[in-house]
């Protein structure tokens, strides 16, 4: 498989969506991002006992039926989410909710993944708890799947996965969830640090899914870093905190030909 571990699957981890590089030790080059989503290998998650103890056995339909609800309310409701699958619509790549979003048990290390071989986003139902952080993953994820619609990428290319997980991280993470996660800044400081945010997330989450070290993984980021980051298709806009972007970036979607 070839999915991006949280992502080829690349990593997401809890909270806001980074990606652990701790997790890649674990994987092994042939099938990066395998352990991390475990009912990818057509298994069943097999909790361990002390699991079952903890949380009883009903609880796996419970996070499945949870998560697709979150995944229903991003879908009507967040405008990330709407302009990116519409972004993938004129783009050839229609997003069927049942054939390409699946709400899975995963590695607690990450959130969501997205997986280039069967073209589907993982939303991780025992992490990704909250329709907030699904409306994180969807975005993120999404542009993953805009990028390998687009561009066809190889994920397996570290300078293509660098390069959609730098866009990735400009065009959700660095702006809009730090939006809702992080306090005050000011916006002198903004610049510079979105600029610091995106090299990191994107570091960090090339790390998760390949076994190189950080100092590797941010020479890659930093080689394809100014093409990669000036690609703002298709948002169009880095996504301000605290701002209406949002919805503008929804709203300008006919200037881009999307419906
Ligand atoms: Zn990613």
């Amino acid at each position: 498989m070839n999915a991006d571990a949280e992502e080829a699957v690349g990593a997401h981890r809890a909270g806001v969506g980074v990606e652990s590089p701790a997790t890649s030790q674990h994987l092994q080059e042939e099938k990066w991002g395998y352990d991390l989503y475990p009912e990818r290998r057509g298994e069943k998650y097999k909790p361990s006992l002390a699991k079952i103890a903890l949380l009883g056995e009903g609880r796996e339909s419970a996070d499945k039926m949870k998560c697709e609800k979150n995944v229903w309310g991003c879908v009507q409701s967040s405008p990330l989410v709407k302009l990116m699958m519409a972004a993938l619509k004129s783009s050839g790549c229609e997003v069927d909710l049942t054939r390409h979003i699946s709400c899975e048990v995963c590695d607690v290390t990450v959130n969501g993944g997205y997986d280039s071989e069967l073209n589907q986003v993982i939303v991780c139902q025992n992490v990704t708890r909250t329709e907030g952080m699904t409306q994180g993953v969807l975005a993120h994820e999404l542009i993953h799947m805009f990028d390998y619609c687009r561009n066809k990428l190889d994920f397996k290319n570290v300078e293509h996965l660098a390069c959609t997980e730098i866009r990735a991280a400009n065009l959700t993470h660095c702006s809009f969830l730090s939006a809702m996660f992080q306090g005050d800044a000011s916006p002198f400081k903004i610049a510079k640090a979105h600029q610091d945010c995106v090299k990191t997330k994107a570091a960090f989450s090339v790390m998760a899914i390949r076994r190189i070290d950080e100092a590797e993984a941010r020479a890659v980021v930093d080689r394809v870093f100014d093409k990669c980051y000036n690609d703002l298709e298709p948002i169009g806009r880095r996504i301000r905190r605290n701002s209406l972007d949002m919805y503008k970036a929804y709203q300008d979607r006919y200037a881009f030909g999307y419906e």
